[in-house]
């Protein structure tokens, strides 16, 4: 392995080749330099009129100068659905841009370690993802892929906390302090990365099907020709195919933001997906990539074999299927690194941190809620209290040697039923607390 290396030291790569990561050790590999386009120089946003800070404007959809007016039209094509995607190879990943292509700063919380990529200049006193105050501009270098597409903020910023307020005052079982004004003050517009995925899958599946059969047979015991029922199993295979198309792994790391509350925010509507320019992004936060390609496609193709083992059940004539096994093929996997718009506010209420999201596309509102939990006791007690009190009657009723059994059977009745009630209620008010 040594001699191998040295033997490579005295060799030069070809002209606009460059050394990359090998999966081999020993073995150096070179790929084409990445392209070099002009969107690679860093782009200024001061404005040319008055030289202030100007930023993206979502309802001008410009990049704007909040001090003279001055819009500038961002240079972006609209792509939607049909957004080039990348095959799979050593060639594309390494001929991708990297960084924002504009001067960024990185904001580093030190309470909950996320990264986030702000404008230049730009002054923040707290974590987006947790509302802590303890961030710091740390500059670490641009080594994350350039998004190649994204789809634009819609919902303007001033939309942002009056949506959040009605969200925040609908249920009963919360504190009443909730819809108050002091909870959430401000949201942060940031762009979320997210690897997109599309393939076509072939999946072979084998499994016993359980077939009833109805038979008559001779009890000889009692003399007569009775039925049953039996189920009868017979192995059985197949294929499915399945076209997958535009399928949606989140890049951000679940421990910075919870999935469960920004899977409620889709969907989001890729026909609006533009070629990405630093001009979206000028004053407005960011998020590169976490989770790599290769974990997102791991991620995406367990999505993938629950699809395609769904789709194979759906052809089976039966309710009963037993030791069922599936191998799934993948073919023309193809892959894009997009940004797609949300906004996000971290509230605290009594020590404990929850997290409000918004789609900056469809204004979707999802988040979790302190729950006031004497609330809950109080209206499982009113639930279970008519069924126990009838219960009681009944028994008093029999005490006292009347017909009580009437007034059981229907006090039974209602406080079984009172107990589903109640615990679909308890699974509500614990879903709605959970990250
Ligand atoms: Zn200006
Ligand atoms: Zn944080």
């Amino acid at each position: 392995m040594d001699r191998d290396l040295n033997q490579h030291t005295h060799w030069a790569p070809p002209e606009g080749f460059h050394p990359v990561d090998s999966q081999v050790p020993g073995v150096i590999v070179y790929a084409p330099m990445p392209e070099q386009t002009d969107i690679d120089r860093a782009v200024s946003y001061a404005c040319p009129n008055c030289g202030a800070n100007t930023g993206y404007n979502v309802a001008a959809g410009g990049v704007a100068c909040e001090y003279c007016g001055y819009v500038a039209p961002v240079n972006a094509e609209r792509v939607g659905r049909s957004a080039q995607d990348f095959e799979f190879t050593l060639e594309t990943l390494a001929q991708a841009r990297q960084g924002w292509g504009t001067q960024r700063q990185v904001l580093h919380c030190d309470s909950c370690g996320a990264d986030l990529s702000m404008p230049a200049g730009a002054l923040t006193t707290a974590c987006a993802f947790c509302a802590s105050n303890q961030v710091n501009i740390i500059s670490i270098p641009q080594e994350t892929l350039r998004p190649r597409f994204l789809v634009p903020f819609k919902i303007p910023p001033e939309a942002t906390v009056p949506r959040a307020k009605a969200w925040l005052g609908k249920g009963w079982y919360h504190p009443d302090a909730l819809a108050g004004n002091t909870i959430l003050r401000r949201f942060y517009g940031i762009y979320l990365p997210f690897w997109t995925f599309n393939t076509r899958v072939e999946a072979k599946w084998q499994a016993e099907v359980g077939y009833q059969k109805t038979e008559r047979h001779y009890n000889a015991h009692q003399k007569r020709w009775e039925t049953r029922t039996r189920t009868v199993w017979k192995w059985e295979n197949g294929r499915v195919h399945l076209n997958i198309e535009d399928l949606l792994v989140s890049g951000s790391a679940p421990k910075h933001l919870s999935h469960r509350i920004l899977n409620q925010l889709h969907p989001f509507h890729l026909g609006d997906l533009v070629t990405y320019t630093p001009d979206f992004l000028a004053g407005w936060q960011a998020q590169a990539y976490e989770t790599t390609l290769t974990d997102a496609w791991e991620i995406g193709k367990r999505t993938i074999r629950e699809k395609a083992k769904k789709a194979c059940y759906e052809r089976i004539q039966s309710n009963q299927v037993r030791n069922f096994s599936m191998s799934a093929d993948f073919n023309d996997e193809t892959w894009c690194y997009i940004l797609l718009p949300v906004y996000l506010a971290a509230y605290r209420y009594e020590g404990q941190v929850y997290q409000v999201m918004i789609n900056g596309q469809t204004g979707a509102v999802a988040g979790n809620k302190p729950v006031a939990w004497w609330k809950i006791w109080l209206a499982i007690a009113a639930i279970l209290a008519p069924g126990a009190l009838l219960v009681l009657i009944g028994l008093l009723l029999t005490l006292l040697g009347g017909v009580g059994i009437i007034a059981i059977t229907f006090g039974i009745i209602l406080f079984v039923i009172g107990v589903i009630i109640s615990f679909s209620l308890y699974q509500h008010a614990r879903k709605s607390e959970a990250q």
